[in-house]
């Protein structure tokens, strides 16, 4: 089972599975730094990763 609607290209995560998909129960994302307010994509990240 994959989560629906998200689509993950990170292929050496352990959740990452067939068609950019994730298959863990659900995920977190966080701002890279911390705090509570980004300006753009690219400073979110998945903390639920996990390298295979
Ligand atoms: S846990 Fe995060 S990094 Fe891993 S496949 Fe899912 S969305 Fe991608």
């Amino acid at each position: 089972m994959t989560l629906s609607g998200v689509k993950c290209t990170v292929a050496n995560c352990k959740y990452h599975s067939q068609g950019d998909a994730c298959s863990a129960s659900n995920i977190e994302v966080n701002i890279d730094g911390g705090g509570q307010s980004a300006q753009a994509s690219r400073e979110t990240n998945c903390k639920t990763f996990i390298t295979k």
